[in-house]
């Protein structure tokens, strides 16, 4: 059986998308506070939205269509990104 190539890795049992890194979250989470941008990030695609509350869950990606579109806070607090 071929092995399907992978994009994301599993954290505490959600699909993170590998472009999601610790560093990525830190800047949108900056930019949240420091400016008015309301950044979320899919964890499916990696696609990063503007629109979305610090706490915002399963919103729709824009990019990707899937309803896994969180905020920047709501990322850390939870653990989904990958330390790197
Ligand atoms: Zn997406």
């Amino acid at each position: 059986m071929t092995p399907i190539a992978k994009n994301w890795k599993l954290i505490d049992a959600k699909r993170v998308h590998n472009s999601i890194t610790e560093r990525m979250i830190m800047d949108a989470m900056q930019r949240q506070r420091c400016t008015l941008d309301n950044p979320g990030i899919c964890l499916t695609c990696g696609n990063e939205q503007d629109g979305c509350e610090p706490d915002a869950r399963n919103y729709t990606c824009e990019a990707c269509g899937d309803n896994e579109v969180y905020g920047a806070e709501e990322l850390f607090t939870c653990g989904w990104y990958h330390a790197k």
